[in-house]
Protein backbone atom coordinates (compact mmCIF):
# COMPACT_ATOMS: atom_id res chain seq x y z
CA UNK A 1 0.00 0.00 0.00
CA UNK A 2 1.26 3.57 -0.98
CA UNK A 3 1.46 6.48 1.32
CA UNK A 4 -1.41 8.85 0.36
CA UNK A 5 -0.71 11.91 -1.91
CA UNK A 6 -1.04 15.64 0.18
CA UNK A 7 -1.62 17.54 -2.93
CA UNK A 8 -1.14 20.69 -1.34
CA UNK A 9 -0.59 22.29 2.36
CA UNK A 10 -3.65 22.69 3.90
CA UNK A 11 -2.26 25.49 6.00
CA UNK A 12 -1.25 27.53 2.53
CA UNK A 13 -4.67 29.27 0.99
CA UNK A 14 -1.90 30.18 -1.76
CA UNK A 15 -1.35 26.53 -2.69
CA UNK A 16 -4.70 25.46 -2.05
CA UNK A 17 -5.44 27.95 -4.75
CA UNK A 18 -2.80 26.80 -6.91
CA UNK A 19 -4.75 23.92 -6.55
CA UNK A 20 -8.53 25.05 -6.83
CA UNK A 21 -8.28 27.83 -9.99
CA UNK A 22 -8.19 27.08 -13.31
CA UNK A 23 -5.73 30.34 -13.63
CA UNK A 24 -4.56 30.78 -9.80
CA UNK A 25 -2.09 33.30 -11.36
CA UNK A 26 -5.68 35.15 -11.85
CA UNK A 27 -7.09 35.35 -9.12
CA UNK A 28 -7.04 38.77 -7.58
CA UNK A 29 -6.12 39.66 -4.23
CA UNK A 30 -9.09 39.64 -1.88
CA UNK A 31 -11.37 37.25 -4.16
CA UNK A 32 -12.11 34.11 -4.91
CA UNK A 33 -12.65 32.29 -7.99
CA UNK A 34 -16.36 31.25 -8.82
CA UNK A 35 -17.86 28.01 -7.09
CA UNK A 36 -18.99 26.68 -10.42
CA UNK A 37 -16.48 27.73 -13.33
CA UNK A 38 -13.37 27.87 -10.85
CA UNK A 39 -12.27 31.18 -12.15
CA UNK A 40 -12.98 30.65 -15.83
CA UNK A 41 -15.82 32.17 -16.98
CA UNK A 42 -17.56 29.77 -18.91
CA UNK A 43 -18.48 26.07 -19.14
CA UNK A 44 -18.79 24.09 -21.75
CA UNK A 45 -22.37 23.74 -23.75
CA UNK A 46 -23.91 20.17 -22.36
CA UNK A 47 -26.03 20.34 -25.25
CA UNK A 48 -22.57 20.13 -27.85
CA UNK A 49 -20.87 16.85 -27.81
CA UNK A 50 -17.50 16.55 -27.68
CA UNK A 51 -16.19 15.55 -31.31
CA UNK A 52 -14.66 12.15 -31.48
CA UNK A 53 -11.25 13.33 -33.07
CA UNK A 54 -10.96 17.05 -31.74
CA UNK A 55 -12.35 16.69 -28.37
CA UNK A 56 -13.65 19.96 -26.45
CA UNK A 57 -11.64 21.67 -28.93
CA UNK A 58 -14.65 23.01 -31.32
CA UNK A 59 -17.31 22.15 -28.64
CA UNK A 60 -19.83 25.66 -27.64
CA UNK A 61 -18.50 27.69 -24.54
CA UNK A 62 -21.45 29.46 -22.70
CA UNK A 63 -20.99 31.92 -20.42
CA UNK A 64 -20.87 30.49 -16.75
CA UNK A 65 -24.32 30.76 -15.63
CA UNK A 66 -23.24 32.10 -11.80
CA UNK A 67 -21.05 34.43 -12.18
CA UNK A 68 -21.84 36.05 -15.92
CA UNK A 69 -18.44 35.73 -17.03
CA UNK A 70 -17.25 38.05 -14.08
CA UNK A 71 -14.64 34.57 -13.06
CA UNK A 72 -14.15 36.08 -9.42
CA UNK A 73 -16.09 37.64 -7.09
CA UNK A 74 -16.11 38.29 -2.83
CA UNK A 75 -19.67 36.58 -2.68
CA UNK A 76 -19.43 34.77 0.70
CA UNK A 77 -20.65 31.99 -1.47
CA UNK A 78 -17.50 31.64 -3.25
CA UNK A 79 -15.70 32.11 -0.16
CA UNK A 80 -17.29 29.13 1.58
CA UNK A 81 -16.93 26.92 -1.26
CA UNK A 82 -13.11 27.95 -1.74
CA UNK A 83 -13.09 26.48 2.11
CA UNK A 84 -14.84 23.76 1.81
CA UNK A 85 -12.76 22.79 -0.71
CA UNK A 86 -9.90 22.77 1.73
CA UNK A 87 -11.63 21.11 4.10
CA UNK A 88 -12.73 18.28 1.99
CA UNK A 89 -9.17 17.68 1.07
CA UNK A 90 -8.03 17.98 4.54
CA UNK A 91 -9.98 15.31 5.85
CA UNK A 92 -9.87 13.08 2.93
CA UNK A 93 -6.19 13.10 3.23
CA UNK A 94 -6.54 12.51 6.71
CA UNK A 95 -8.90 9.20 6.40
CA UNK A 96 -6.41 8.02 4.32
CA UNK A 97 -3.28 8.88 6.36
CA UNK A 98 -5.09 7.10 8.89
CA UNK A 99 -5.94 3.92 6.96
CA UNK A 100 -2.74 3.83 5.68
CA UNK A 101 -1.05 3.94 9.53
CA UNK A 102 -3.59 1.12 10.37
CA UNK A 103 -2.73 -0.82 6.98
CA UNK A 104 1.32 -0.46 8.01
CA UNK A 105 0.53 -1.69 12.52
CA UNK A 106 -1.02 -4.45 10.86
CA UNK A 107 2.03 -5.46 8.52
CA UNK A 108 4.60 -4.60 11.27
CA UNK A 109 2.42 -6.88 13.58
CA UNK A 110 1.85 -10.05 11.26
CA UNK A 111 5.85 -9.69 9.73
CA UNK A 112 7.12 -9.33 13.99
CA UNK A 113 5.40 -13.11 14.54
CA UNK A 114 7.40 -14.69 11.77
CA UNK A 115 11.18 -15.38 11.53
CA UNK A 116 13.70 -14.41 9.37
CA UNK A 117 13.47 -16.97 6.90
CA UNK A 118 10.01 -16.99 6.66
CA UNK A 119 9.92 -13.59 5.98
CA UNK A 120 12.83 -14.45 2.99
CA UNK A 121 10.81 -16.71 1.76
CA UNK A 122 7.74 -15.36 1.47
CA UNK A 123 9.57 -12.08 -0.01
CA UNK A 124 10.72 -14.53 -2.61
CA UNK A 125 7.48 -16.42 -3.49
CA UNK A 126 5.17 -12.93 -3.46
CA UNK A 127 7.83 -11.05 -6.19
CA UNK A 128 6.57 -13.82 -8.31
CA UNK A 129 3.05 -13.87 -7.75
CA UNK A 130 1.11 -11.51 -9.98
CA UNK A 131 -1.99 -10.15 -7.72
ZN1 LIG B 1 -18.56 31.17 -13.02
Amino acid sequence: MEAPTKYFDFDSPKEAMNHYASWPQQVPWGLFPCRKCRGQGWEYDPDDPPDPVEGYKLVRRLKCEVCKGQKHSSLAEDKVAFEAYIEYHKNSYKQKMTEYEKHNITVESALAKLTADEVSALKKEWTQRRF
